[in-house]
């Protein structure tokens, strides 16, 4: 907190100086704000951006003439999901759905999956991982320390669509991410790569992982560069509004709201309402709330107001993840106690993303702008 107890607020958005490597320009404005600017340059909304994302899908059902699907949208059963389906069948894309089953759906995402494909006429695969080894995973991710517990999910997820998206000789996976309603995330919350999970899992876990897909370094070059394989973030060419959204998916897909951002995952739950705030003192609804305080949706006073209340948790889902788990109390103590590290203290591919522009490019197409961003803006 560069030595004062209190934190340095950005006098745009919320984000502080509990986040790492923050900076401020003269006007006390973040980085974050700054990245979002270029973002924003970069994604109109205006009738140029318009025409851009249309001719985007005009080149997608080009690529797809003659085959089965011409998108793989990945599905959790949230908003974001949900509505990146929504629109690119009314775009006219035929997409292939599909869900990564980590073993922590909420009944909520299963029957708004189910709702949404049915109501849309969308094919579903879903992968299964096997329990066991996952859970192995996630114990071990939690047991080295970082604040970054979500990511052999996240992984597994990308691993996944592009899998798919290969088999079917498809070219465009469709993902729901936007910066402006989820910001920049600084990378030592987010990190991500095959080699890291590994070398985590290698360290702490016990189990062989034979379901679950962690992609290489290899695979996806060749995913990117020889397949041509390519991630749309659709929010971001389109306007979108939470409650308009909601009101959209809830009338014409039957879809339910389950109470918080990302919470359509019960271990999503625990991580960002208990693990994070917790252990890492990270509030990720200070991330939330800027971007949308960027884009326009949300007020900075209120916001500010709303962050003074702590996060709240449901204790039954905190019981319930470590039951689940099959962590003992001791064992569970032990690891909220055990000290905070970072990405950085076990092997990855970061260096070797610093050292090079060709995985900079990858991490773009694999949705990691904020990795991107961050060397652009935060790098030493
Ligand atoms: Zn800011």
């Amino acid at each position: 907190m560069s030595g004062s107890s209190v934190p340095r607020v950005c006098t745009r958005c919320i984000l502080d100086t509990t986040v790492p490597k923050i900076r401020f320009d003269s006007n006390g404005v973040c980085t974050f704000c700054r990245i979002h600017d270029e973002l924003e340059k970069n994604h109109p909304l205006d009738a140029e951006g318009r025409q851009r994302f249309e001719a985007l899908i005009d080149t997608v059902k080009h690529h797809g003439k003659g085959r089965e699907y011409d998108c793989i949208v990945g599905v959790s059963g949230g908003r974001d999901s949900t509505y990146t389906l929504y629109t690119a069948v009314r775009m006219g894309l035929r997409p292939l759905a599909v869900h990564f089953d980590n073993g922590w759906n909420s009944d909520i995402s299963v029957s708004n999956i189910k709702n949404a494909t049915e109501a849309l006429d969308v094919d579903l695969y879903t992968h299964v991982a096997d329990w066991e080894e996952f859970k192995d995973l996630q114990i071990a991710f939690l047991k080295a320390s970082t604040s970054d517990a979500e990511v052999p999910t996240d992984y597994a997820i990308l691993s996944v669509l592009y899998d798919v998206a290969a088999k079917h000789g498809v070219r465009y996976i469709l993902n729901g991410h936007s910066f402006r309603t989820e910001g920049v995330a600084p990378i030592t919350w987010t990190y991500m790569d095959g080699r890291y999970i590994r070398a985590v899992h290698e360290q702490f876990g016990s189990k062989r992982l034979t379901t679950v897909p962690i992609m290489s370094l290899t695979q996806l070059l060749y995913y990117t560069f020889i397949r041509r394989i390519q991630v749309i973030n659709v929010p971001e060419f389109i306007e979108y509004e939470h409650e308009t959204v909601n009101r959209v998916l809830e009338e014409e897909l039957g879809w339910r709201y389950y109470g918080g951002h990302h919470h359509e995952s019960v271990y999503t739950e625990f991580f960002q309402s208990f693990l994070l705030p917790t252990k890492f003192g990270i509030d990720k609804r200070k991330l939330e709330y800027s971007a949308l305080i960027r884009s326009g949706q949300m007020d900075r006073a209120q916001a500010l107001a709303a962050v003074q209340t702590p996060y709240a948790y449901n204790k039954e889902i905190v019981e319930y993840t470590i039951a689940k788990l099959g962590l003992s109390n001791e064992e569970f103590e032990a690891i909220m106690r055990a000290p905070v590290k970072t990405f950085e203290d076990y092997p990855s591919y970061y260096s070797l993303i610093r050292a090079s522009r060709i995985p900079i490019k990858i991490a773009c197409n694999l949705n990691l702008l904020p990795h991107v961003f961050y060397e652009k803006y935060l790098g030493e």
